[in-house]
């Protein structure tokens, strides 16, 4: 039984429609799959038909942007993955909706700073997202490799937006981490903390890991971490599973497919049967179509 709970589509920063990416599931021989489009539930419906056509499973997510701000350090990016939240909840969606319009913004902003050094223009972006869909840095780094300046979107992150870049500009003012995880858990969904640590955000072997901040997030409702993804360091799966096991917590394993923007192959990382039938049972939102 292969589970992958994390899969990007075009109404994110995929480069694959829904259609095309439960067809991909289907020749990988993936038997459930989660849509978690960043900040959007937009490909819901449609991966119901396509997932009940193939005979594949679908259990409805979503990606959220949060930032987490604990107290006396600095603030940092967390994706939480939110599955089966009711999709019409009032609270959520203006949260996402606010979100969209930032992450426009924001990405807008990136544009015109890289546009003054390199031969881009806004339709050079454009061309490279779907209309309604999250923008993301995906669409810039693909813009990127199409219009020649660099031979993949992973050199464009690696180089023009290597730690430290005039290029770069975070998620700011989206919603706190805490915030999220309540207005999920009020959505009636499952608040599980994608590729917690990955990318050099979390501690190195040996330094302190973030005891206090994940137990304040478990108090306000965190339901589990993504432990089993390529950006999760050995050294802190281990000690997410320490976590998981004193907290009793959901652990899943998954790709984050993204399509050819990234390497990530659907099934390369799985959920078991277990965890993904205690993510359905403490759901009271959307419903999985198994
Ligand atoms: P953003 O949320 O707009 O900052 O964009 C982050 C997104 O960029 C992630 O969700 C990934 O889809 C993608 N991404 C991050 N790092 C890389 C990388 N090294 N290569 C390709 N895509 C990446
Ligand atoms: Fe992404
Ligand atoms: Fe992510
Ligand atoms: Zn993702």
């Amino acid at each position: 039984m292969k589970i992958d709970l994390h899969a990007h589509s075009s109404w994110s920063d995929g480069s694959e429609t829904v259609e095309n990416l439960f067809r991909e599931a289907k020749k990988r021989e993936v038997d459930v799959v989660a849509l978690t489009d960043h900040d959007t539930t937009r490909g819901w419906a449609e991966a119901r038909e396509i997932a009940a056509e193939l005979g594949i499973g679908f259990v409805p997510g979503i990606e959220i942007t949060t930032r987490a701000h604990p107290a006396g350090e600095k603030s940092f990016g967390v994706h939480l993955l939110a599955y089966m939240p009711d999709p019409n909840n009032e609270a959520l969606s203006s949260s996402l909706e606010n979100t969209l319009r930032l992450r426009e913004e924001r990405l807008a902003q990136m544009f015109e700073l890289i546009r003054a050094e390199y031969d881009l223009d806004w339709q050079d972006v454009l061309d490279q997202l779907r209309n309604g869909a999250t923008h993301g840095r995906p669409s810039i780094a693909a813009a990127m490799v199409s219009k020649g300046h660099f031979a993949s979107t992973a050199d464009v992150f690696n180089d023009l937006w290597a730690p430290g870049s005039a290029f770069y500009i975070p998620n700011k003012d989206v919603v706190d981490t805490i915030d999220a995880i309540r207005l999920v858990v009020a959505a009636g969904g499952v608040p599980i903390i994608a590729h917690p640590m990955s990318r050099g955000k979390g501690p190195e072997v040996g330094e302190a890991m973030p005891v206090a901040h994940f137990e304040e997030m478990i108090a306000a409702g965190l339901a589990g971490f993504e432990v089993d993804h390529r950006d999760v360091p050995p050294h802190a799966q281990k000690w997410l599973l320490e976590m998981a096991a004193k907290h009793d917590l959901i652990v899943t394993g998954s790709s984050d497919y993204h399509g050819n923007r990234k390497p990530n192959l659907l099934g390369e990382n799985t959920t078991s049967p277990e965890m993904l039938e205690r993510i359905i049972a403490q759901a009271t939102g959307a419903k999985a179509q198994l």
